[in-house]
């Protein structure tokens, strides 16, 4: 493992899969898609064959799609749908639903309810994102937030699943992790050929099986884009399989008298989490921990956010509204190179 790391948002993948400087060929196809509410991409190689790397695509994406519909609050089909349409009654929902309420629950205990998977209220008050974006009275939020908390969420076995107290779950912040970790999973369980298989799941980025299929050279570079201006990027992540995922403030967000409004709300206020970050990216083999944790970390803020890192052993990147980035001490697998200076951002090295 390589010490470093240190700055933060948005992810574009600076390089794609590809065969240059590798001795075995690949064969290499992308498709591109919507789901989940954002624009994803998908690079396969295969090393036996341009269909075979055709095939594994398509059969992401239909995955994706699969999981779009279990963990959506808005398409009526859906299992989340089901259980948010109960009225309380206990619900059956699919394997992929409950086991990502699984996990949310188990990442809102972990952080003691800074990730909670129960701000559908709150997300419906605000709007953002969409065209009837508000500041909502102070009245409306307290109403909503007696229906917030990961408490209310009962997981009963066999799938079936209950919640309390007006409760409605929102899965935004963890279900493009949980997809990631799907992904990651298809190609390492499917040993007819040797994937390499980036994922641009918006701002969430898988890699399974290296760049290249020569080490030395199989590290994607994963660029950590300006909260800014999140066409460029202020530091590059290397590594060759996992994931690095991020969350800012420039994501989803309207601007009222000269504030900023954004997405990630702070359950104890049920304001936006105004805690002097703009963005931060979680590195980790498991994404679904990823996403989840960028969401906490987010609302925790820097401090508060550093120690938790330091006692989960978390690598992370913080970005601060004052332009100062910093890194955790456990970097994961991956090397960091700072390029924000030049931007005006300062690594707090
Ligand atoms: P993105 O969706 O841009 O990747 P996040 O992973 O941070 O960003 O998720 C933000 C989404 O999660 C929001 O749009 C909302 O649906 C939900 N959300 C907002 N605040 C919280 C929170 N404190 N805990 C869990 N989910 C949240
Ligand atoms: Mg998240």
């Amino acid at each position: 493992m390589k010490r470093y790391l240190a700055a933060a948002m948005l992810l574009l993948a600076l390089s794609g899969c590809g065969s240059s400087g590798s001795s075995t060929q690949l064969y290499t196809t992308t498709e591109d898609f919507f789901a989940m509410d954002t624009y994803m991409s998908v690079d396969v190689s295969s090393e036996k064959s341009e269909s075979a790397a055709e095939d594994m695509a398509v059969k992401i994406e239909q995955r994706v799609n699969q999981l779009d519909a279990a963990l959506s609050r808005t398409q009526q089909a859906g299992d989340l749908y089901k259980l948010n349409h109960a009225n309380g009654q206990p619900t059956e929902v699919s394997n992929d639903t409950y086991t990502a309420l699984e996990k949310a629950l188990e990442y809102a205990e972990m952080t003691n309810g800074a990730f909670d998977p129960t701000m559908a209220p709150l997300t419906d008050l605000w709007g953002i994102g969409t065209d009837n974006a508000r500041v909502p009275a102070q009245s409306e939020i307290d109403e909503a937030l007696t229906h917030v908390g990961y408490q209310n969420v009962k997981l009963l076995g066999n799938n079936q699943v209950q919640l309390l107290n007006g409760a409605q779950v929102d899965l935004g912040g963890i279900g493009k992790g949980y997809a990631g970790d799907i992904v990651h999973e298809m190609a390492e369980s499917d040993t007819s050929d040797q994937w390499h298989v980036l994922a641009r799941l918006s701002g969430n980025i898988e890699m399974y099986g290296g760049k290249t299929a020569d080490s030395g050279t199989d590290n994607w570079n994963i660029g950590i884009a300006d909260p800014d201006d999140n066409t460029d990027s202020i530091a590059v992540v290397s590594l060759r399989d996992g994931s690095v995922v991020t969350s800012g403030d420039y994501e989803r967000f309207f601007e009222k008298d000269g504030k900023r409004y954004h997405h990630i709300f702070d359950p104890a206020t049920g304001y936006p989490a105004d805690s002097g970050l703009r963005g931060v990216t979680v590195i980790d083999p498991c994404s679904t921990k990823a996403d989840a944790l960028t969401t906490a970390l987010f609302v925790m803020g820097l401090d508060k956010g550093m120690k938790f890192c330091e006692e989960n052993e978390i690598a992370a990147v913080f970005i601060t509204s004052d332009k100062q980035v910093y890194t955790t001490s456990e970097t994961g697998d991956c090397t960091f190179e700072f390029l924000g200076e030049k931007k005006g951002y300062t690594y707090a090295e």
